[in-house]
């Protein structure tokens, strides 16, 4: 039978936002027994971003990668709260949050206030635009389910129209230019699925204008996948080279109007040179910002002054300057990238963290209790004073509660053409390497870490599916 929730008063709250890679992890290690759960995330569903940039060309359908907050949660021991809503501000000071319900249909109610005694925030982070014109209104980005459907009907939609009679040469030259902002894995990434979009399958369905596509990839630095070792960026480069994926680095997007990129590129001699780029579609994915209900909260306490792109937190993942709020993930500021890893690690920290101090509760209780019966001279006091000695080793034990690590257990980034590239960390060393083997490595690793076996089995057909009859190209 699925556990009804029902908040017990002799327990605390616990408030959860998010239900992404960091509040999932939290989730599913926590022990809800011990505290009245409340997840508030405007997201139904868990996102496996690693195969985000798959849905966007049709090789995995997105379904395969999302999982139901609702399927997370019946499997706990007890019963949580899930509410879909946005929290739209946090008071410290009165210990509530504001939850605001943001979605198509609202009822009667779709603002209210929730109290915590522990709260978690794990919402993640926002597209950075930083402010330049025209990034919000003209392009896409890639984050979310949305971004990617959105992608998957832009991209064909540029390929209809480009083949719509008349269509000039010059205009077909501009729908058929995708463009990416953002040599980043997720831009790397995508660039590399669109173009074996192109080569496997439109090529193949559309051959008339095949030969104008053009993916570009702009990035500000002087190469791609900055985080990665050197080896591993020549190697990206050299096989977009050969995929035909023109890369411009040393080039600054400055302006973005519905056709055109105006971009400021850095010369060899130090010059510098003005472009106007045309596209037909452009994903930006230059990386993260601050969300507003994070940007207010840090406003609200004077220890995160000096903090800018995230909630400084100590080792323990306390926000600073607070007692009874935690961190983790983007929104995070512990000292580690941005990462799924570095995230689900801070919720599964989280997850015993808790459960730790709900033994530590537990116990000192029944210490205190124990004691008072020997006070009084009731029951076997020898056996009480041997109960207590027990309980007080176990304590000291859970107790000592190292502070979190994070243990980075490599990247990796799919770079098209069947090939993938890793930095892993390997005995004691790290290894580097590209190419097809890595590409199955690729596939394995993201394979096992899906969230459910339901995903793994729908991804593992997605690709089959996709592979024996080609990837789906209608528009929806
Ligand atoms: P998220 O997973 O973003 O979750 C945030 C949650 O908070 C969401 O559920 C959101 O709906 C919710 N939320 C937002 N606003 C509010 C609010 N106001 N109130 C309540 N809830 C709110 N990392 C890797 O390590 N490996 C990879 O291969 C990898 N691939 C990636 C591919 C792509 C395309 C992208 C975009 C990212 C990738 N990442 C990867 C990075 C990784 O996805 C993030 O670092 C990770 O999602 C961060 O986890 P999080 O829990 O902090 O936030
Ligand atoms: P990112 O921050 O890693 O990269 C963004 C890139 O955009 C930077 O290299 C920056 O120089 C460039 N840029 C910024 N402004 C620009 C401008 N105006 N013009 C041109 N270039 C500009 O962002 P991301 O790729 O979205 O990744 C975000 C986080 O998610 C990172 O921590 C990343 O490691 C993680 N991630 C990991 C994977 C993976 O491991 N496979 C995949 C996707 C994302």
């Amino acid at each position: 039978p699925v556990p009804q929730f029902e908040p017990d008063p002799s327990k605390k709250t616990l408030v959860i936002l998010g239900t992404g890679w960091g509040s999932v992890a939290l989730l599913k290690k926590l022990d809800t027994e011990n505290y009245n759960v409340v997840v508030v995330s405007p997201r139904n569903y868990f996102l496996f971003t690693p195969l985000l940039p798959s849905c966007t060309t049709g090789t995995i359908e997105h379904r395969s990668i999302m999982e139901p907050v609702r399927a997370i949660l019946r499997h706990k021991r007890a019963a949580a709260k899930y509410y879909e809503a946005d929290a739209s501000s946090i008071d410290p000071d009165r210990k509530v949050i504001r939850i605001v319900d943001n979605s198509e249909i609202k009822g009667a109610t779709s603002e209210t206030e929730i109290p915590y005694d522990m709260l978690v925030i794990g919402v993640g982070a926002e597209n950075a635009t930083f402010g330049i014109p025209g990034v919000r209104e003209h392009s896409c980005f890639l984050k979310e389910i949305g971004d990617a459907q959105q992608i998957r009907k832009k991209i064909m939609d540029c390929v209809e129209t480009a083949a719509f009679k008349d269509q000039s040469q010059e205009e077909v030259d501009r729908l058929m230019h995708m463009v990416v902002v953002g040599g980043g894995p997720t831009g790397v990434e995508f660039a590399g699925e669109l173009q074996d979009f192109f080569d496997e399958d439109i090529k193949k369905l559309v051959p008339e204008i095949s030969p104008r596509f053009k993916v570009t990839l702009i990035e500000a630095l002087p190469n791609v996948l900055p985080s990665f070792s050197k080896q591993l960026i020549d190697y990206t480069e050299n096989t977009f080279r050969e995929e035909k994926i023109d890369i411009k680095t040393k080039t600054v997007v400055k302006r973005v109007t519905d056709k055109t990129v105006e971009a400021e590129v850095s010369r060899p001699d130090g010059t510098k040179e003005r472009v106007v780029i045309p596209y037909g579609l452009l994903v930006w994915a230059t990386g993260n910002a601050v969300r507003p209900i994070v940007k207010d909260l840090m406003t609200r306490i004077p220890a995160q002054k000096d903090a800018r792109r995230g909630l400084a937190v100590n080792e323990y993942l306390v926000v600073q300057g607070t007692r009874d709020i935690w961190a983790i993930g983007d929104c995070a500021v512990a000292g580690y990238a941005p990462t799924a890893q570095v995230a689900s690690q801070e919720g599964n920290f989280l997850g015993r963290l808790f459960n730790n101090m709900a033994k530590t509760e537990d116990h000192e209780a029944r210490i205190r209790e124990l004691s008072s019966k020997m006070n009084i001279g009731s029951g076997n006091s020898a056996e009480a004073a041997a109960e207590i000695e027990k309980l007080e080793k176990q304590l000291r034990r859970i107790k000592d509660i190292k502070p979190f690590r994070y243990s980075h257990q490599g990247s990796l980034a799919y770079i098209g053409s069947e090939k993938a590239v890793a930095d892993v960390s390997w005995w004691n060393g790290n290894l580097a390497t590209g190419g097809s083997m890595t590409y199955l490595f690729w596939r394995s690793a993201y394979l096992s870490m899906c969230f459910s076996t339901r995903n793994r089995v729908l991804v593992i057909l997605d690709w089959l599916k996709s592979k024996a009859f080609g990837r789906d190209v209608s528009r929806e």
